[in-house]
């Protein structure tokens, strides 16, 4: 079906950084499948990881034991200071997970009809319910009757949210983004986190965090809460869980870990051999390689080097990024971008109309992130001054 507005470019072959097209062009990509391919494409663990699986097993069904499922929960539960996780085949898979949770979880507290507080400007699926969640009007339009339980509040504003759980007495839930991807590379106040944790406390309700695109190291640490002194209830992750590799988790703690008994929920695919094989080959080799760390030094040096190549360009509103997750905010829709970045073989995208988003592979080079940043550096100087040719003529 017609979804997708696609680029006329096929991709035929990849590795770390790096793309070939079916003419054997090459392009650097700055956007890892959005927030996806941390790794790098074809990395050789991920692939030996799925090849070996595949050659001795590849599905069972979740009515039996999967060993590889049981040691990347575990895992994840380390690395992550969370208690239990089911396992799905997407974002907003994991999403739909969280939210049912919520429900349940509010069910057994007698809160017969559970609302979720969510964000404006936010992104969390394509299902009914997680475009309902979604902060975004364009999503939603012309998918009514939308699910019921959702009340949106705006992002980065505590005095708001607090008034909405003073307000709302079938409240069960916060669930937002620690930084929001489509909604424009936002990141908010030192403290947000923390403040919103303290309204969870305060007015009995789960913290969800949606760490699908900040997850897996993108923000120079395994998660971005761990940025704070926060721990959410419910976390959700996909994307770089697999390098590529379709999965997702829903991570809980405390009473949330022990809400879903068997019947529940389920998923024929989620947690399948295949797919647990290769994030936990992702995770060793994030581990193997100090990969956050390096996510969070070559993000600083692309952040610096757009500062001092575009800080004081009229045009450019604002330069901002956590680790390798980074956006660069001009004052009109620069969607054009894109193509121009195509011509030069760099691959990056534009979000919210006029943002330019940046998610590089974490293994991103010196030498790489140097090519970013004179490349998009070059291409917004044009871009703004084409502009201010044609406002000129
Ligand atoms: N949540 C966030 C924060 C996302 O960025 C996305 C995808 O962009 C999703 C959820 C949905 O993930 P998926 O496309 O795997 O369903």
């Amino acid at each position: 079906m017609n979804t997708y507005a696609r680029q006329n470019l096929t991709f035929e072959r990849g590795e770390g950084v790096w793309l070939w097209d079916t003419h054997g062009e090459r392009y650097l990509d700055a956007l890892s499948g959005i927030a996806v391919c941390g790794l790098g494409h074809s990395h050789p663990a991920v692939t030996q990881a799925v090849c070996e699986q595949a050659g001795k097993l590849v599905h069972t069904s979740n009515i039996y034991n999967i060993a590889a499922q049981t040691q990347l929960a575990e895992r994840l539960c380390e690395i992550s200071g969370m208690q239990s996780a089911f396992f799905c085949n997407s974002g907003a898979e994991a999403n739909e997970a969280a939210i049912k949770l919520t429900r349940l979880h509010a069910h057994s507290r007698r809160i017969e009809e559970p609302w979720i507080a969510v964000m404006e400007q936010s992104f969390h699926g394509r299902t009914l319910a997680t475009l309902t969640a979604t902060g975004n009007s364009k999503i939603k339009h012309g998918f009514a009757p939308l699910m019921p339980g959702f009340v949106h509040a705006p992002y980065n504003d505590l005095a708001v949210l607090e008034g909405i759980c003073t307000s709302h007495r079938k409240l069960a839930a916060i669930m937002l983004e620690p930084i929001q991807g489509e909604g424009g590379i936002r990141i908010p106040d030192k403290g947000y986190l923390a403040g919103i944790r303290k309204l969870c406390d305060r007015f009995n309700l789960l913290m969800i965090l949606d760490e699908v695109q900040t997850g897996m190291g993108r923000t120079g640490k395994w998660f971005s809460y761990q940025h704070s002194e926060v721990m959410p209830d419910i976390l959700t992750l996909a994307k770089g869980l697999g390098n590529g590799f379709p999965i997702g988790a829903c991570l809980a703690r405390g009473k949330a870990a022990e809400t879903f008994v068997p019947g529940s929920h389920g998923s024929t695919f989620g947690g399948n051999p295949v797919a647990c094989r290769a994030a936990l080959a992702v995770i060793e080799t994030i581990v193997g390689q100090n990969l956050c760390a390096q996510a969070a030094v070559t993000g600083k040096a692309l952040l610096d080097g757009f500062r001092q190549q575009l800080k004081d360009l009229p045009g450019v509103i604002d330069i901002r990024g956590m680790g390798l997750m980074i956006g660069i905010e001009l004052a009109r829709d620069c969607g054009a971008l894109v193509g121009q970045a195509l011509e030069a073989r760099l691959l990056i995208n534009v979000t919210a109309g006029n943002v330019i988003r940046l998610l590089p592979p974490l293994i991103t080079s010196e030498s790489e992130a140097s090519t970013i940043i004179q490349t998009v550096s070059s291409l917004v100087r044009e871009f703004i001054q084409a502009e201010s040719l044609e406002l000129r003529i």
